[in-house]
């Protein structure tokens, strides 16, 4: 018969590489939580309106990458593209802002979207995402970026820049997409189709469009950052003062307009060129108004999101793979020895000691083989005559050194060889 296989763009992540994710993950939580995040957890489908009216209609990600579908009753739904409407949405639904202690929330999780597979990028990906609420005050803005070059850094992620930008708010883009659509109309000609019409429906867009003549095209055109409100543009000041002061280095990116429609003011981007052309790792912004736009009351937020694929990816590139936690094997011949090898092989792991062994009463040098394989630091061999004197040999796979030690204080041995 056929065997079946996952979905293109979806993948397992198998043992091997679990361990890089799990150890982002560790770090993230660690470092969210001293910076007074709680984690939220919120489904991954929700209704499609949630998304359309929050991430914005003629957004690429609703209008061409959503897994939208209607279920049996023929009520429409999404998979989750990304994570802030949902935990927006989980915010007003129960009442969050009442909460005075808790306005800081991370979720970790699959977003889907369906794009074409390519690498570092999939159609079900996973992010780390943290959502600020109900302030606007541009040192939260500072402090997140601070949060997250540390974070990058405890990774030992290097050959990263922080991009910043300011998408000003409602009122200063009113007038600088009316000069936008100006001249887009002017250079209409050379713009790809989706450009033409965006410049009447969405002309921001237009600016982060991946064609090339569209960037062509675009290269001179007027920039947003130039035509900021003075309230905006103090606010970007001293966002910028605030991450000199938390000695966090960063380029203002002018032309970073981000893909989504929610955001104002501070955006900003953390990028690398070390996969292949310039990307993302991560990123975010503010977004003031979506909250009130999603129905609840109308509280500031600011929030970003990491690739967690990206990130992995960057960092087996630094070093190839992860440190495993010692491993203690225990290979007992014969039938009694076997079953105090089976004792002690519970032993090791009520003292936290991570031990395997032989079920299958093999031979020595079979179970010395699957140690082996196993990347085994300690083999505890137990004979028949071993187990009458009541000692076993251990053996440390680093050096080849072989001592013989009591049985009954074995486990205490090795838990202060590893610390445990
Ligand atoms: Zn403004
Ligand atoms: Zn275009």
């Amino acid at each position: 018969m056929e065997s079946i296989q996952a979905i293109k763009g979806m993948n397992d992540i198998l043992p091997g590489q679990i361990e890089w994710w799990q150890r982002v993950e560790r770090e993230a939580r660690r470092i969210l939580e001293d910076f007074g995040y709680r984690e939220i957890r919120t489904p991954v489908v929700e209704k499609l309106e949630l998304f359309s009216r929050g991430i914005g209609e003629s957004t690429d990600v609703v209008e061409k990458e959503m897994y939208a579908f209607p279920d049996r009753k023929g009520e429409w739904l999404a998979l989750r593209p990304e994570a802030t409407a949902s935990v927006v949405r989980a915010y007003i639904q129960h009442n969050l802002q009442a909460d005075a202690v808790a306005q800081k929330f991370y979720a970790i999780g699959p977003m889907f979207r369906h794009e074409r597979p390519q690498k570092g990028r999939y159609r079900q990906f996973h992010q780390i995402d943290a959502e600020v609420f109900g302030t606007d005050d541009p040192m939260l803005d500072a402090e997140i970026m601070y949060m997250l070059r540390l974070y990058l850094e405890r990774l030992g992620l290097s050959g990263v820049v922080l991009h910043v930008n300011s998408l000003g708010c409602p009122e200063c883009r009113k007038s600088y997409r009316a000069v936008l659509q100006e001249f887009l109309e002017q250079r209409s000609e050379g713009l790809c189709p989706d450009c033409q019409r965006r410049t009447r429906t969405n002309p921001l867009r237009t600016l982060d469009c991946k064609v090339d003549r569209c960037r062509e095209a675009l290269r001179d055109a007027p920039l947003l950052l130039d035509s900021i409100c003075t309230d905006c543009a103090d606010h970007f000041d001293r966002v910028k003062s605030y991450l000199e002061l938390l000695r966090t280095p960063y380029e203002v990116d002018p032309r970073m307009v981000r893909g989504l429609d929610y955001y104002m003011r501070t955006t900003f981007e953390i990028i690398t060129d070390r996969l292949g052309t310039q990307n993302a790792v991560g990123g975010g912004g503010r977004y003031n108004g979506l909250v009130r736009d999603l129905g609840g009351p109308d509280v500031p937020g600011i929030g970003f999101a990491i690739g967690m694929e990206r990130l992995i990816l960057l960092l087996q590139q630094e070093r190839e793979e992860t440190p495993r936690r010692p491993v203690a094997f225990v290979a007992a011949l014969g039938d009694l020895a076997r079953q105090r090898g089976f004792l002690l092989v519970q032993e090791l792991r009520e003292k936290g000691i991570e031990a395997e062994m032989d079920y299958e009463g093999r031979s020595l040098k079979s179970q010395m083989r699957r140690a082996d394989r196993l990347g085994t630091r300690h083999v505890l061999i137990l004979g028949e005559e071993e187990l009458k004197r009541d000692e076993i040999q251990l053996r440390d796979m680093a050096d080849k050194s072989q001592a013989v030690v009591p049985l009954d204080s074995v486990t205490d041995t090795l838990s202060k060889i590893y610390g445990r």
